[in-house]
């Protein structure tokens, strides 16, 4: 416990670190916040999510931290530095923009950094390791600035990455977190159905975000929350369709976009099928699928309706293959 308190103040005083290099030197204002800015964040944002620049140098913040006491076997542990072989430590955020992690009560738990490099080689984000204060699988990004707004709009929007929770901030959209792209947990959604049992999925338009959406509801079905989905145009995310469009744009796009689960899932691998009938088969049997993940029996039959209207199928059919899902699961 001693230890755990140990590794919060490490990362509370990280933060400032960070910090501190973003705003109150010459190449973090200059490299760093102009960056920012070019991505279009307001200050205000900046300030609110603590967001921070950790230095291109070797040992900038692990030099820093011991000069302030902070011994070396935190800082490996809570991975802000990477030890070598000879037992030297090096850190491990160099050069990157800083979001840092805060837990349900707002202290900071692990950090994403992104690179200011537009190289392909280099990783776009590095991110914290799991330590004793971070558990990924048991946070989402952005819920301590969301919750409030979750609870009072009663639907929580969900997005891929660290930028789109901070432009739908800036856009006037408090209740949105992110998985920050690891795939969904049961632990995450937990989390979420504290404060409501609405979820909108707002993915990236590109391959890998159509991907994530369909398992992603399935993960949302199974523990029994209400879904829809939107996909942005033309491989935008949140972050680059607000940024473009503007906030009113933004709110009618995803007004008249989301759709319930079903439709979209139908309509996603119906596009596949050419009208091939065993490849629209195997469609049907994909929906059913993912009905039969729904814990509410009322709710299971409604969906089981709007499919047999959606796929021009008798519902008894659907039942039938319904139970033998079941019966396979059992
Ligand atoms: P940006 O807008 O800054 O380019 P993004 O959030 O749109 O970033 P995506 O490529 O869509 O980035 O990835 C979504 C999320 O997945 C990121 O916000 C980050 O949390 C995580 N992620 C992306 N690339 C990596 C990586 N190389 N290593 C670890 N996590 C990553
Ligand atoms: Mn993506
Ligand atoms: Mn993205
Ligand atoms: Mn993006």
């Amino acid at each position: 416990q001693d230890k755990r308190e140990s590794l919060y103040v490490l990362s509370t005083w990280a933060s400032k670190y960070f910090k501190e290099q973003l705003w109150d030197t010459e190449t973090g204002q200059s490299i760093a916040l102009s960056y920012f800015k070019e991505r279009g964040y307001r200050e205000d944002i900046i300030k609110k999510f603590d967001l921070g620049y950790s230095p291109d140098q070797w040992t900038a913040l692990a030099d820093t931290a011991v000069e302030n006491g902070f011994h070396k076997d935190y800082l490996k542990e809570i991975g802000l530095a990477i030890e070598r072989d000879d037992g030297s430590i090096y850190d491990r955020f160099r050069g990157r923009v800083i979001f840092p992690i805060h837990n349900l009560t707002g202290r900071v738990i692990g950090f994403g950094g992104r690179t200011l490099k537009t190289e392909k080689t280099v990783p776009k984000y590095v991110n914290s390791p799991e330590s004793d204060i971070y558990h990924k699988s048991d946070v989402l990004y952005g819920l301590h600035f969301a919750k409030k707004a979750i609870k009072d709009n009663d639907v929580c929007y969900l997005v891929e990455g660290y930028a789109d929770v901070l432009s739908m901030h800036q856009a006037g959209i408090e209740n949105v977190v992110s998985s920050s792209g690891t795939s969904l947990t049961s632990g995450q959604i937990r989390l979420i159905s504290r404060f409501t049992s609405n979820v909108v999925i707002l993915y990236d338009g590109d391959a890998a975000g159509i991907k994530a959406s369909l398992r992603g509801t399935d993960m949302l079905l199974e523990e029994g929350l209400n879904v829809k989905v939107l996909l942005f145009p033309d491989g935008n995310d949140p972050d680059s369709y607000v940024q473009k469009y503007g906030s009113t744009a933004f709110k009618e796009y995803i007004a008249k976009h989301q759709e319930d689960f079903i439709f979209y899932k139908t309509n996603i691998l119906l596009k596949d099928t050419g009208g091939d009938p065993i490849k629209r088969a195997e469609v049907i049997r994909e929906v059913v699928e993912s009905i039969a993940l729904i814990p509410d029996e009322i709710k299971v039959s409604v969906f089981i309706q709007q499919c047999s209207h959606l796929l021009d199928i008798e519902e008894r059919v659907l039942l039938t293959e319904l139970n033998k899902i079941r019966i396979q699961k059992a």
